[in-house]
Formats: structure tokens, C-alpha cells, sequence
């Protein structure tokens, strides 16, 4: 599907010279969040997969949706302090900032089939922490899947041995 019509992007937010696509407007469009999860479905159809994970808040939207329509279980990768049971965490760099996150220690099961969803690959820091932590755990990354992905920052090459599915691409 062509994506694009559904995105706004926000000059200059949350600071200069940061072009911001915001997924509220397709989130908004029932049919089209439902043909935008269907289509990640699709792209990654020949993998092999038992859970997925996805980083807070906007991974949820992506991944949460896409566990449901794949009938596999979806796991919270969270900011530091947010789980309630024992958990593991690695500190990150962000576009904009830094930050910490985590997983509850038993969210993946050893040698399971994980794949990683989140709305956006911008630099790559926020997966590749999200895969640092799934690997910790024993899981086994089959893949990487986004809504929209930001050519320029090349957040692919933090993940080199991983499949990256994105349904659009911005330079
Ligand atoms: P990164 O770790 O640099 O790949 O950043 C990815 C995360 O930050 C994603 O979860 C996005 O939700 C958010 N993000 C980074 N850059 C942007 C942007 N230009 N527009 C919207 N969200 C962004």
C-alpha cells in the first residue's frame, strides 16, 4: 500500500531540524491502520515466528496488532522502570535524546523465533537495543519490521545480520 497520504510530517518537531512523521493520522483511519498492519503481515510472511516484540509506545501500535492477526504473543519493550517483575535493561542513544530500556527476564522463551516491530527506523538505536535485549534473553531475531523508515540516517547498518520490512521509505 502506499503509506505517504496518511502520514502528517511536522517540520521542526520535537526540535530543529527534526522532520517528525506522525502516525496519528493513519492510526486515526481505521481502514487504512488495518491495510498498513495487514501489508507488514504480508512482507513478512515467510518468516518463522513465535513472538513479537516491540519497544514503547508507538512499537505497541505496530506490534501489538500485528501479534493478533499473526496469533502469535506480543511483548512490551519498555522504558527503565515501567515493568513490574524482574527485568533486564540496556541504556541507548536516540535521535533526539537517550534513554534506557527493558524487558521483564522471562518474556522470551530460550531459541524462540522473535520479531521486532516499531512504527519508525530512524538511527537504529532504539531496535538494535531492542534486539541486544531479545538476544540476551536466549531469543532468536528473525526480523525487523516498520511503517516508515528514514533512508538517510542508515539505521540498517546497526543491524546487519537482520531483515529490515518497512512499507515506506523517506530520504
Ligand atoms: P531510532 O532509535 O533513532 O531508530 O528512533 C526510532 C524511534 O524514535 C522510533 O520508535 C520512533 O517512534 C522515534 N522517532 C525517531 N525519529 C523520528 C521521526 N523523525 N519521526 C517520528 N518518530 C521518530
Amino acid at each position: 500500500m502506499d503509506l505517504k497520504p496518511y502520514i502528517r510530517v511536522i517540520p521542526d518537531f520535537p526540535q530543529p531540524g527534526i522532520s517528525f512523521k506522525d502516525i496519528t493520522t493513519l492510526l486515526n483511519d481505521g481502514e487504512k491502520y488495518k491495510e498498513a498492519i495487514n501489508a507488514i503481515k504480508e512482507m513478512v510472511s515467510e518468516l518463522e515466528i513465535d513472538v513479537i516484540a516491540g519497544p514503547e509506545a508507538r512499537g505497541f501500535v505496530v506490534g501489538a496488532p500485528l501479534a493478533y492477526a499473526l496469533g502469535v504473543g506480543f511483548v512490551p519493550i519498555r522504558k527503565s522502570g515501567k515493568l513490574p517483575y524482574e527485568t533486564i535493561e540496556v541504556g541507548y542513544d536516540l535521535e533526539y535524546g537517550k534513554d534506557k530500556l527493558a524487558m521483564h527476564k522471562d518474556a522470551i522463551k530460550p531459541g524462540q523465533n522473535v520479531l521486532i516491530a516499531d512504527d519508525l527506523l530512524a538511527t537504529g538505536g532504539t531496535i538494535a537495543t531492542s534486539v541486544n535485549l531479545v538476544r540476551e534473553l536466549g531469543g532468536n531475531v528473525v526480523g525487523t519490521a516498520f511503517l516508515i523508515e528514514l533512508s538517510e540516517l542508515n539505521g540498517r547498518a546497526k543491524l546487519p545480520d537482520i531483515s529490515v520490512f518497512s512499507l515506506a521509505k523517506y530520504d
